[in-house]
């Protein structure tokens, strides 16, 4: 099956008791049994599994190209279970342009736990091959990255990490698999926060993790299961939901933000601008070959003139809202020093590209010339 009927298709079979052609939403905490230790359908507490769920975790799954699919409460609960692969005195190496949840995730598992972590630059896979450890269990990495909209040659990353006897971890948030499938290119293990695209209506948090390998889905089942970070049979529903569009609003906010990324790239109170569609993208020909129908909704800018004036542009837009997150049908404003990135010091800021002059843009699926005007009119309050 090709993508947009896998959207609508995989895992969201009409329900064998009903025929309703929309998965209903298993409310059951528990599963009745007619004999001690016999189950009627293979269900038994909802924790451990949900029908709902399970619909939504094939979907997923199916649209990775993977075989499993594990649905979470959150991406970081998502994050816990693929981190607890790593042992007390073994290593993770990530790219230093990842999420600041992510980033003090790893600072907690080194405080807490002993798990060593370290970061390097994966646009330059020397320094990278440099980095890995005998203890390196995970390479982890995002692209495009949040917030720095940097792309990384995901099948060589790949290949040096299963040199080192390391596994790839792909936080595929940003591109959402109907733009990319790490799966495809080397990948072990596909993460995502399906808060952002996969939900696509700002109305949810929920993460999930992909894999073809039965051993290491065997052994995130048990993290699922025992850390029991696992999402409501009505958010599961949600998704399962935005997923049916998921092919249609990714050409949507594709095209929408070439739109934005080109005015804003024109614009003189700009200093830069960062979109892995534009040509003037440091990594745009990576980004063409490994992407496909499109470059993402995601933008970062340089306002000239500093934090200041990129504050005020956050705060001046009237479209787009001054929030957290991405991925949603609204057009998303936000300023990753103060926000998303706070918890990192100024000199962690600048050693990972995000300087004082940065602006985050999510852009949405309203009409694209309102969401030109309203910049425009923003930046000339700047
Ligand atoms: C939001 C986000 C996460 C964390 O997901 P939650 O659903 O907020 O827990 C992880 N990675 C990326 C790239 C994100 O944007």
């Amino acid at each position: 099956m090709r993508f947009g009927t896998k959207a609508i298709r995989a895992g969201q079979e009409p329900d064998p008791v009903t025929g309703s052609v929309v998965v209903p939403i298993y409310m059951a905490s528990t599963y009745v049994m007619d004999r001690v230790g016999e189950l009627k359908a293979g269900w038994e507490y909802a924790r451990s599994g949900n029908p709902t769920r399970a619909a939504l975790e094939k979907s997923i799954a199916a649209l990775e190209n993977g075989e499993y699919g594990l649905a979470f409460a959150s991406g970081m609960a998502a994050e816990t279970a693929v981190t607890s692969l790593v042992r007390s005195g073994e290593h993770i190496l990530a790219t230093k342009d990842i999420y600041g949840g992510t980033f003090r995730l790893l600072r907690h598992l080194r405080e807490k736990y002993q798990i060593e972590h370290s970061y390097a630059d994966f646009t330059d896979l020397d320094q990278l091959e440099q980095a890995l450890t005998p203890q390196t269990r995970l390479v982890w990495m995002e692209s495009p990255s949040n917030p720095t909209l940097v792309v990384v040659d995901i099948a060589a990353i790949a290949d040096i990490a299963h040199r080192h006897s390391a596994l790839l971890v792909v936080d595929n948030t940003f591109a959402s698999p109907y733009l990319q499938t790490p799966l495809d290119l080397g990948a072990d293990i596909v993460l995502h926060s399906t808060t952002k695209y996969i939900g696509g209506h700002s109305d949810l948090v929920g993460g999930a993790a992909v894999t073809r390998d039965p051993d290491l889905y065997e052994r995130l089942y048990r993290y699922q299961n025992d850390f029991g970070g696992v999402p409501s049979p009505f958010d599961c529903w949600l998704s399962l939901r935005g997923i049916r569009t998921l092919h249609v609003r990714m050409e949507a906010h594709c095209r929408n933000a070439r739109r934005v990324a080109q005015f804003l790239e024109e614009h003189p109170k700009i200093e830069w601008v960062r979109y892995p569609g534009l040509p003037s993208h440091p990594q745009h020909e990576l980004a063409k070959e490994q992407m496909r129908h499109g470059f993402g909704g995601m933008i970062a800018v340089g306002v000239k003139g500093g934090a200041e004036c990129a504050r005020r542009l956050c705060e001046g837009t009237k479209v787009f809202n001054l929030a957290e997150s991405l991925g949603g049908a609204e057009s998303l404003i936000g300023y990753p020093p103060l926000m998303s990135h706070a918890s990192m010091t100024a000199e962690e800021r600048a050693w990972c590209g995000i300087p004082d002059n940065m602006v985050r843009i999510s852009v949405g699926l309203e009409d694209p010339d309102d969401l030109v005007d309203d910049l425009a009119a923003a930046l000339e309050a700047v």
